[in-house]
Order: C-alpha cells, then structure tokens, then sequence
C-alpha cells in the first residue's frame, strides 16, 4: 500500500522490523483488506527496550527542561509539517475522515507543545519551618521510566499525551500503541528521532497486548504505568502494578449522559448533539451517549436528531465529504448488532439505522433509539459505536438520578438557557468533566480524567505533568 507507511518497532534510537520476529497483519478498515505486516517484539525486544528507557532516564532527567522542551517543540513542529502524509496513514489504518486525522494530529502536535513548555515551569517552594535555622524545601523530580498502552480510536493524540507528560517531566517511556493502528504512532516515533530526542528516551513496541504489559509491568525498573482503553483492562493492570506500587493514571470507559433542558433552541441542540455523537463513528471515550430529553422537547428534539443522522454521509475516510468512516475493527460492529437487538428485544424502537452499510468493509449506519427503560444494556454498557439512544425525562431530580447512576464518571454534558441550572447540573453530575452548552471538553491547557470506574489521575492540563513527577521534601537543619 504505497501511502502507508514502513512499520517498525522503535528502541533505543533505532527503528527494527522482520529479523525473524512475529507478526500481525494491520487492515484498512474501510475495505477489510490488509496494509502491512507489523512485527511483534520478541521478550529479548522487551527488555532491550527496558534497559534503554532505564539507561537513558538519568541523563534525560539531568537534561534541563528548556533542552527538553526544545526537543519536544522540534519534534510538534516536525509532526505539523507531515500532517497530509500522517493523516492519510491514520485513515487508512483506523478509518475515520481525513479531516478528523488532520484535526487529531494538530491537536497532538499541540498538547506537546503545552507539556513542552509547561515543563519549564516544574516548580518547587520554600516552606517556613517551625524551628529556627531549618530550611524545608519542596521539590518535584520525575518518577523514572513509564510503561504507557493506547487504544486504537485516536492513534496519534492518545500517545502524545502519554509521551508529552512524560518527557516534559524528564521521564523515559516505553509505549505500546495499539496494534490495529500502528502506522500513526510510528510516524511519532519518528518525529520525536528527527527532532533529536536522545536515544532510549522513547521506545515503541508491539504485540500480544496482555503478553507485553505483563513483562513490562513486571519490571522493577518502571515506575509509572499509563493506560487508556477499557474499564475491565484498566483494573486489570492496575491489580499488576500493586505488586511493587508503580503509580498508575487510568483513562478509561465512560458512559455520557446528555441532558437537554426544555428552555433551549432543540433544533439547534438536536444538530450539536447529533454531530457530536457520530464523530469518529461514536469511537471516542468522552461520546456523549445516552440522551435524556425533557419532555416537552422531546419530540423535536428526536425527530431533528433522526434528521441529522439520515443526513451523515458514510464512506471511505479518504473520499471528499465523508462525514463518518467505518468502525475501526469488526468487534465494534458486532457489539452494535448485539446492542441494537438487545434494545428491539425489549420493545426499543430503531428510529434510523440499525444496520450494516454494504458488505465490504466495517461499516455501520448511524443509529437513533427510542423506547428504552434505563436497564436496556445500551443505557448501562457505553457503546463506543455510532448508536444513540434517546429518552424523555419529567424534572431535574429524575434526571440527575438516572444521569449519575452508572459507575462511570467520565462526561456529562447538559444543555440549557437557565443560570440557575447551569449552576445546579454543574454541581450534580458526577463525573470528571462537564460540557454545558457545548461538547468541546478537551485541549491541551485543561484535565482530561474521569471518576469512579472511569478511571483516576488526568491528562493535560498541570495535573498532566504532575502525573510523572514525585514530590520530595528536603529539611536543612
Ligand atoms: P479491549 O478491552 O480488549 O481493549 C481495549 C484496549 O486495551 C485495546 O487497545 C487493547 O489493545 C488494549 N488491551 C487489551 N488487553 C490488554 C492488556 N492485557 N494489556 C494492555 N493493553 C491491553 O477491547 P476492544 O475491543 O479493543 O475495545 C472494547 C472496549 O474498550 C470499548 O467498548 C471501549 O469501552 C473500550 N475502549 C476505550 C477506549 C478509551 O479511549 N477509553 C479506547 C478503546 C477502547
């Protein structure tokens, strides 16, 4: 596949493939036909990796953070410069529209150059102490090599965050990207080489997922370990870290509520909303996903949602005014034909959709349901898929109730005109993040971190870099 790109495994500085190691194939979603082989690390890769990021962490912590956030701009800028080369690779390894991997890769490039310098600005204070002559300082140094593992639904930004806090702090890492979209991290693998990154700084491995976390978790030389993906596989590496207590930052499932109040324009919302759930095909852990709707607007709003969603227009990422791609991998449409015939088994009602598109590729038509109790497993497992089911509500206290009674606490979002409920549903969502009047709840400057089962600790924002730094107390007496 000529614009796809060589796929190789990154260790200390140097880029490997074949050489006799296993491999997987890598498939172009939108058409289910193979791209590439990409090698899988051998557990002698693993530990030439470990070694790497453990031989290069003393330098790169004694490296000083204007150096390290110079590195770090270069290699920004260097992922800005192939943008058109970066996207098409992430299409056509993860399928969604070219101009949703341009938009993901500049916000990638971004959040490095927030850690870049945001690192500049690791402060420490002097505490007065109570004994005369003592001098109490409080320092902050990185935690020592990372172990970070991302999922497939945003190929370039995920990573980045991973490797921009730690790098920023002065911390080695060892990534393992997904498998099913390797294409894109290899690319800022790259990015990071040309930009002078010393070499063991970054390392990038793949394989058998559960095989590589294991040996990595297991080292005693990493010392924080990141992971984003599922809530079932981010308690089961954090049950691994509790061996030897590596501190962990999870970013896992949500399920969002999306509560629409009766004293707003619904078309307009209905349009937000609708746009919003079928980015990246519903493939996105902060998806607003299971819409409350006041009663008195409930029926607009659904009949415009319906609209919106007959209106996308589905197909190859790479094709002009696509507006969604195909799932990224034959699991996800499996679980939307579960979810919907779990919902028509219990007398839902599939308003649009609720079906594959064509028999090539993994491709699922944006779906709209309606006539669902909150014990439908669609209102209580997030569907990470372009399904949206839709119910009406009678007053604020029902609806906070039946908001915040999942174990997730990723986002919510609400959408009103009243000050006063601004203020109220703030204050009651339980959940990391909260969008009012707007789904934009992510960029660089700001946390991104759930509650509950979704997960603890953030990413972006200071609490970001904070993540991969250890506080020390220093008394001079
Ligand atoms: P999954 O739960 O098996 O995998 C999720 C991710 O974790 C994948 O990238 C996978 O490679 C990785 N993984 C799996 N086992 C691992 C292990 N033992 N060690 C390290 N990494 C491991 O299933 P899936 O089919 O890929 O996704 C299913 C669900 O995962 C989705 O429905 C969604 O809920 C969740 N998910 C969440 C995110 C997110 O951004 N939070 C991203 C992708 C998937």
């Amino acid at each position: 596949m000529a614009d796809y790109t060589a796929l190789a495994l990154f260790i200390d500085g140097r880029f490997r493939s074949g050489e006799g190691r296993a491999s997987e194939p890598v498939f172009n979603p939108a058409t289910a036909a193979s791209l590439a082989d990409l090698p899988h690390a051998s557990a002698a890769d693993l530990d030439e990796a470990l070694a790497a990021a453990h031989h290069a962490f003393p330098a790169w912590a004694m490296t000083t953070a204007l150096e390290r956030s110079a590195v770090m701009r270069r290699a920004a800028q260097l992922i800005r410069d192939r943008i058109e080369a970066s996207a098409v690779i992430m299409t056509l390894e993860q399928g969604k529209p070219v101009a949703e991997s341009r938009g993901e890769l500049n916000h990638a490039a971004d959040v490095i150059d927030w850690y870049a310098e945001e690192g500049r600005r690791t402060y420490g204070r002097v505490v007065p102490s109570r004994v005369p002559g003592v001098r109490m300082t409080v320092t902050q140094e990185p935690v020592g090599p990372v172990a970070a593992f991302t999922p497939w639904n945003f190929p370039a930004l995920t990573p980045c965050r991973k490797i921009g806090g730690a790098l920023a702090a002065g911390c080695t890492i060892v990534l393992k990207a997904s498998e099913e979209v390797p294409g894109t991290a290899v690319e800022i693998a790259r990015a990071f080489a040309d930009a002078g990154l010393p070499a063991g700084v970054l390392n990038l491995v793949f394989g058998d997922p559960a095989t590589v976390s294991t040996h990595l978790i297991a080292s005693p030389l990493i010392r924080k370990v990141s992971f984003t993906g599922s809530t079932a596989i981010g308690k089961h590496l954090t049950r691994l870290c509790a061996d030897d207590l590596k501190r962990t930052t999870m970013e896992l499932g949500g399920h969002g509520p999306v509560i629409v109040f009766d004293d707003v324009d619904v078309d307009a919302v209905a349009e937000t909303a609708a746009l919003g759930k079928y980015r990246n095909a519903g493939q996105v852990c902060v998806s607003p996903t299971r819409f409350f709707v006041q009663e008195a607007v409930y029926d607009r709003f659904l009949a415009r949602f319906i609209e919106v969603a007959r209106g996308i227009k589905i197909g190859s990422g790479l094709d002009i005014g696509v507006q969604m791609g195909p799932l990224a991998n034959p699991r996800r449409v499996e679980a939307m034909e579960a979810l919907v015939q779990d919902a028509v088994d219990r007398g839902g009602v599939v308003e649009t959709g609720g079906q594959r598109r064509g028999n090539v590729g993994w491709f699922y038509e944006p779906t709209v349901l309606s006539g669902l109790n909150d014990d439908a497993t669609i209102m209580t497992e997030e569907p990470f898929g372009p399904v949206a089911p839709i119910a009406p509500f009678a007053d604020f206290d029902e609806v906070v109730t039946r908001a915040n009674n999942l174990p997730y606490g990723l986002a919510g979002y609400a959408f009103t005109t009243s000050a006063r409920r601004v203020a109220d549903i703030g204050a009651a969502l339980k959940s990391g993040m909260v969008g009012i009047n707007t789904f934009a709840i992510s960029q660089p400057e700001t946390p991104f971190g759930g509650v509950l089962e979704s997960g603890h600790g953030s990413e972006g924002g200071t609490e970001g870099l904070q993540a991969y730094l250890d506080t020390k107390l220093t008394s001079v007496g």
